[in-house]
């Protein structure tokens, strides 16, 4: 029997459709009381004192840095393994990204190896809690303490996960979260960013919408609405529209039901791997809770070194090109952005500087997940697998 099966599959129902009636029929289409709303409840859901929504994580965590000041002749160190837009944001703001190593078994950034790319230019960390798997936010926080640095939690696959039953996204001074439909909760594209300090939610807001120091909404309901607002500082425009607030606040009624259904079936793929020794399936540290944003193997028929690499992944290729031809959609975990064109052009990297992280791009296998995926479509995925890597090695 042959099927398709996706790699991922946002969850909508009449409810998410219902919901964009409301701004439609009411003509407020920019951000406004949905997109309120729908900051409300992201703030209940993961503990925050308040949240800001904006256009999508990549632009939450360009807030961020511009709300911390970072600009020309700062350094910001962000894990080579993680999606481009990470480092993008540090030098967007004309600042260094400084690309760092990973630890294997969580793919998230190595504190050790954060400490040994600090010099006295560094101003930023950004640790990412990469496919929903929380970075090891104590060693960070410890890092940045005793260096007085700033922390900026790229958070974007973040949701549902926790770390010592702290939502991520809480720890450094800022945390930002994307809605992209490869996320559990999306609103197509769209982003919230947290804050730790009062003030910063105050600067995050006006540099969110040109620098005003008023909303729009906030000025129509006012009494001279016919006067433009102040303008004190050099903003953006990065506002959420409130369709899509409408949407995200249906989608928050589902949160916790997605999130849990996703580890429901990433739990069916821990029991069933073992049937399959050549991948190595995601490592959970004890005081962690996975959101399972993405489900993320290692090709590991044999230990992988910089000298065999090059036939693995071509074997890895080999695997996921076969299963796509049988209907089950797979993607590689995510790539080293040390060995991106523009970073290897602007910062002479050569894949060797951060091995871990190129090792990671070439041998890590997302497996399909999503919340209404059946036992059915899962058994399929292991069967082909099965298949594709016994035709592949004949
Ligand atoms: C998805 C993702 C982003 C980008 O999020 P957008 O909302 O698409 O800007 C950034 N970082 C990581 C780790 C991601 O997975």
């Amino acid at each position: 029997m042959k099927m398709r099966v996706p790699i991922t599959k946002p969850l909508f129902d009449e409810a998410d459709l219902e919901s964009l009636r409301g701004p439609i029929e009411s003509g407020w289409v920019v951000q406004g009381p949905k997109v309120k709303e729908f900051e409300q409840k992201f703030s209940t859901f993961t503990g925050a004192a308040d949240a800001i929504a904006c256009t999508s994580c990549t632009t939450g965590l360009h807030l961020a840095l511009a709300a911390l000041g970072v600009g020309p002749g700062d350094e910001v160190i962000v894990p080579s393994f993680t999606w481009v837009a990470s480092a993008n944001v540090a030098a967007h703001c004309g600042a260094t990204p400084v690309l760092c190593d990973i630890d294997m078994d969580t793919y998230n950034v190595d504190p050790v190896e954060i400490e040994r790319r600090i010099t006295p230019k560094t101003k930023a960390i950004i640790p990412v809690h990469l496919f929903g798997l929380a970075a090891d936010m104590d060693a960070v926080m410890d890092i940045a303490e005793a260096h007085q640095l700033y922390v900026v939690e790229d958070a974007a696959c973040g949701m549902g996960s926790k770390l010592n039953d702290v939502h991520v996204g809480n720890f450094g001074d800022f945390g930002a979260f994307s809605f992209h439909p490869r996320k559990a909760v999306t609103t197509g594209e769209g982003g919230m960013v947290l804050a730790r300090e009062p003030d910063h939610y105050k600067l995050v807001r006006t540099l969110r919408d040109h620098g005003s120091t008023k909303s729009d909404l906030a000025r129509h309901h006012g009494k001279a609405a016919f006067l433009l607002s102040q303008f004190d500082h050099l903003g953006y425009n990065y506002r959420m529209t409130d369709i899509q607030g409408a949407l995200g606040s249906s989608q928050m009624d589902k949160a916790a039901y997605v999130i849990g259904r996703r580890q429901a079936v990433a739990s069916r793929y821990d029991e069933l791997l073992p049937e399959i020794p050549w991948l190595k399936p995601p490592h959970v540290p004890a005081n962690a809770e996975h959101s399972y944003q993405s489900y993320v193997c290692l090709f590991a028929p044999e230990e992988a070194t910089m000298e065999n690499l090059e036939r693995l992944n071509g074997l890895r290729n080999d695997i996921l090109m076969i299963a796509e031809e049988l209907g089950v959609s797979t993607r590689q975990g995510t790539h080293a952005v040390h060995g991106l064109g523009w970073y290897r052009n602007t910062f002479g990297y050569r894949p060797e500087d951060l091995p871990k992280s190129w090792m990671a791009e070439h041998l890590t296998m997302t497996l399909p997940l999503y919340p209404q995926m059946t036992d059915v479509e899962q058994d399929y995925v292991i069967e082909v697998l099965q298949t594709a890597y016994a035709r592949a090695t004949k």
